[in-house]
């Protein structure tokens, strides 16, 4: 009797090797934390769980003691590049994200040329593909001039749209009111989020002139130009067309403590809405920045005083703020040095900075690493159309991750920067507890204890994938009521 031949081929085919393994660390989702080694393959989270079921893997990153959260996700950064590129382009921008922890920046349409059309999106996508170091957003400019251009940008892929209703850096003319209702109508349709810059232009305007006219050129002129007032009708607003058309909002860079209750009840309204607040707005106080200081603060809207920091920081953790996002908006040094505070362009910036300052807040007890991943990359993936890729660290997500270790203590130095034509910022000689101390984007480790590896192109531009459009009211559409004879009812 002979045995039947044994197959083999199990036992000599290799195990399967993972790309990275980062092991001995605690994977922190918004909903909890647990210790894990976590493997990668080919840019997918493959593996979470115990080390003695791990996989190999080709590199492996020992995380003890640290903790592994998803890669935080900056729905609101100027990178400037094509056209600005003396205040930052895609190498060093995306440079900065990476060394700060941020595995996505979005960046917003108010470049030269303004994201308007296909022509000026490919130019741009052509300057980021070959340059970005972590993955990236476009947004598409919204417009009295772009409303036949929402509906290809949005097939061409862009994040969202991005509307100013205030000016800022760039200049983009604010449309009137009739422009956004259609633009809102359409964007409703599509289902595509529209990110809003609210400010009311005709109020700043005025309010600048009769100050300069008073001869009013102090360290609080461009703070008093842009009181309270001109951001909370803008919001108001801007709710007030969402609510009649369904299109999705996202609030940037909320400032005021009084916004609060009108977001709240506007959200609990069922008004489709989210809003973000950013660090220099928790952390800054208008009162105190005086000389060089106010000049390397300018920002619009600008930094309120101290007192209302509070508010903010109690709705960003109460979730009626959805996330933190940075405005990073870097300038020539030049720019931010000259002798009126008007000519003084305005923002800074913040995508290096910002989990540095939050992880200072978790370390004070305000609040946990589970809050800071809900609104530094759950919240932002849920809003723009990439949850379950991202904003979680789950198997088949995408593997952009940050290791944190909440005990780093430094100052916040503008020499160090990474934005190395923009090296100046308001948190200067602050001390952080907490950094990021690698970044790990679709797997490649592209920051390292503080030293930025070379990946360019390694950025990928991500696209959204929306819940389906509910759009409101269409009876009464612009575009309805071009029908001869339209009749509402
Ligand atoms: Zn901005």
């Amino acid at each position: 009797m002979t045995q039947p031949p044994v197959d083999t081929a199990a036992d000599t085919q290799p195990e399967p090797m993972a790309d990275l393994l980062i092991t001995g660390g605690t994977v922190v989702n918004e909903t909890g934390r647990f210790p894990a080694d976590v493997a990668v393959k080919d840019g997918l989270i493959a593996f979470i769980g115990h080390p003695s079921l791990a996989p190999r893997a080709k590199r492996v990153l020992e995380a003890k003691g640290r903790f592994i959260l998803p890669g935080a996700i900056d729905v609101h950064t100027h990178i400037r590049e094509p056209g600005m590129t003396q205040k930052e382009n895609w190498t060093t921008g995306t440079r900065a994200a990476a060394a700060g922890g941020v595995t996505t920046v979005f960046d917003m349409p108010n470049t030269d040329p303004p994201t308007w059309s296909l022509e000026a999106l490919a130019e741009k996508q052509a300057a980021a593909e070959k340059q970005a170091h972590v993955n990236y957003g476009l947004y598409g400019l919204l417009d009295e001039r772009t409303l036949g251009n929402i509906e290809p940008l949005t097939k061409a892929g862009v994040i969202g749209f991005k509307l100013f209703l205030g000016n800022t850096t760039g200049n983009l003319p604010a449309p009137n009111d009739g422009a956004v209702l259609e633009g809102f109508e359409i964007l409703a349709g599509l289902g595509m989020r529209c990110s809003i810059h609210a400010e009311n232009s005709p109020m700043l305007f005025w309010r600048e002139r009769r100050m300069r006219e008073a001869g009013r050129d102090d360290d609080f002129a461009h703070w008093c130009a842009r009181a309270d007032i001109v951001a909370l009708e803008s919001l108001g607003r801007a709710i007030c067309l969402s609510e009649w058309t369904g299109a999705r909002i996202h609030i940037v860079h909320e400032s005021c403590a009084r916004s609060v209750p009108v977001i709240r009840e506007a959200k609990a309204r069922g008004v489709p809405m989210t809003v973000e607040t950013c660090p220099q707005f928790l952390f800054l106080a208008a009162e105190e920045l005086t000389g060089q200081q106010a000049k390397i603060a300018r920002m619009n809207p600008p930094i309120r005083e101290g007192a209302q920091r509070e508010a903010l920081l109690k709705a960003l953790i109460d979730g009626t703020i959805d996330m933190i996002a940075t405005d990073h908006a870097p300038h020539a040094m030049e720019e931010k040095q000259r002798d009126s505070i008007w000519d003084n362009a305005c923002g800074f910036p913040g995508v290096e900075t910002s989990m540095r300052l939050m992880l200072t807040l978790v370390d004070q007890g305000k609040m946990r690493l589970e809050d800071y991943v809900r609104m530094s990359s759950a919240a932002p993936a849920r809003a723009f159309g990439l949850a379950g890729r991202k904003g979680v660290i789950q198997p088949g997500a995408d593997a952009d991750l940050v290791v944190v270790d909440v005990t780093k203590r430094a100052p916040i130095l503008a020499e160090m920067l990474h934005s190395e034509k923009s090296r100046f910022t308001p948190y200067e000689g602050i001390e952080t507890v907490g950094a990021p101390v690698a970044t790990i984007v679709r797997g490649r480790v592209v920051m390292e204890n503080g030293l930025v590896a070379e990946a360019a192109g390694w950025g990928r531009q991500e696209r959204p994938v929306m819940p389906p459009a509910a759009p409101r009211n269409l009876a009464t559409s612009t575009q309805a009521i071009l029908r001869p004879g339209a009749m509402p009812f």
